[in-house]
């Protein structure tokens, strides 16, 4: 049969939104069964609203955002965005290196489809958001994945990344804190990317969504502040910070040695003005979300839900015979390990489709984040902790008597 398709590559799988098991938990809600979702990082599903002055200003904004915007976008959202970036000490941007985007994650799609020739490599981790690895597949490059070290507390491991670079590679990318793992890397390691990156003649990219969600007293360093250097994008936006993911609110920010990549930024910005702007009732709230008081740090400290929620997963997971975690310092993600010996798990897209069909709960199998091993899976620990108990109590259950 004659394909319309642009190529194998669209087929690419994003477990978290498409694929077998969602696919199959769609079909059980057709059929009237209540399936509990943690498979998608959507604050909003499980009773997080946005900060009410947010609401507010984008109301009083929307009478004037009827027009196109400058392609970057508005004046008072690149301004905050580019303070922030100053907050961070991320050096050399302009207001001329700030753009806005419907959410992060169409800037990286324009970043990718603006540097990947056929052929060219781009660093990315695994266990990635698999967002990256589709798009520098789908702009034609070749997505090579460095491992993420379970056992350094899912720090990068940096001489498998060197050992992956090739004469075709001309990136790496960088997601800290990380989807899926729910790590904040250390200076230490940073600087240990950044000479890399500096070695081999590398952009750095780095996806920094989850920079305003960081617990346990540890701080978030932009890798693009020890590299001022190098060139480097780095992204973010209000999405989980401000639990307004279906606003679409992201943006990019270019910053360090700008010369070195004066016809990428050129490509950057055909594909800026070709999409015309980003929305721009979402651009209006910019400014309001990034100033003042931060409403998102109730949530990470003690007695806040994240963080108590955090604290619930990483016990009652590690509680479980042959499920091993690591504790998640940032983002709203859990990284478990399953023993696939006890369990005899040789596939864990079943597996995951195995525990929807008993328990009713969806989570991603780690496969769906380019994991190369069945032992994983990823768990989003947004709902309340009462509805965290009754799904780990079944899950549990499950497990006692579940062989593949
Ligand atoms: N980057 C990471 C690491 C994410 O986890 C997500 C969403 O889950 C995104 C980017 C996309 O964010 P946005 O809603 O701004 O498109």
């Amino acid at each position: 049969m004659r394909s319309f398709a642009k190529s194998d590559k669209l087929s690419h799988v994003l477990y978290d939104v498409r694929g077998p098991v969602v696919d199959a938990a769609a079909e059980m809600e057709e059929n009237g069964m209540k399936i509990l979702k943690l498979n998608i990082g959507n604050p909003a599903t499980f009773g997080f609203t946005a900060p009410e002055e947010v609401i507010f200003d984008m109301r009083d904004a929307i009478v004037n955002s009827q027009g196109y915007s400058e392609s970057r976008g508005i004046f008072s959202a690149r301004k905050a965005i580019m303070q922030y970036a100053q907050i961070k000490n991320i050096s050399n941007v302009g207001m001329k290196d700030v753009y806005t985007g419907n959410g992060a994650s169409e800037l990286i799609q324009l970043a990718m489809n603006a540097l990947l020739n056929n052929g060219d490599e781009i660093l990315i981790p695994a266990p990635d958001y698999p967002l990256w690895t589709a798009c520098a597949n789908l702009a034609g490059g070749k997505a090579v994945h460095y491992l993420l070290d379970e056992e350094s507390d899912w720090y990068p491991d940096l001489a498998d990344m060197e050992s992956k670079i090739t004469a075709r590679t001309k990136a790496l990318v960088v997601i800290n804190p990380n989807n899926p793992t729910g790590a904040n890397y250390p200076v230490d390691i940073l600087k240990g990317i950044v000479e890399i990156a500096r070695r081999h003649e590398l952009i750095i990219f780095s996806d920094e969504i989850y920079d305003r969600l960081v617990m346990d007293d540890e701080k978030h360093v932009s890798i693009a502040s020890l590299a001022p250097d190098l060139f480097c994008v780095t992204f973010s936006g209000l999405s989980k910070s401000h639990m307004v993911c279906g606003f679409r609110v992201g943006w990019m920010i270019l910053s360090g040695n700008k010369n070195v990549a004066r016809d990428y930024i050129a490509g950057i910005n055909m594909l800026s003005n070709m999409r015309l702007c980003s929305n721009v009732p979402g651009q209006s709230i910019i400014q309001t979300a990034l100033g003042g008081y931060q409403s998102v740090n109730e949530y990470i400290v003690p007695g806040g839900r994240v963080y108590e929620q955090r604290n619930y997963i990483y016990d009652a997971l590690n509680s479980i015979p042959g499920i091993s975690a690591k504790k998640p310092k940032a983002a709203f993600y859990i990284f478990p390990k399953i023993d696939t010996e006890r369990y005899q798990i040789t596939n864990d897209s079943q597996f995951a489709l195995d525990c929807l069909k008993a328990t009713r709960i969806l989570f991603v199998p780690g496969s769906g984040f380019n994991w190369p091993k069945p032992d994983h899976f990823r768990i989003v620990y947004l709902p309340q902790v009462a509805v965290l108990e009754e799904a780990m109590e079944k899950f549990a259950k499950f497990l006692a008597t579940y062989h593949q």
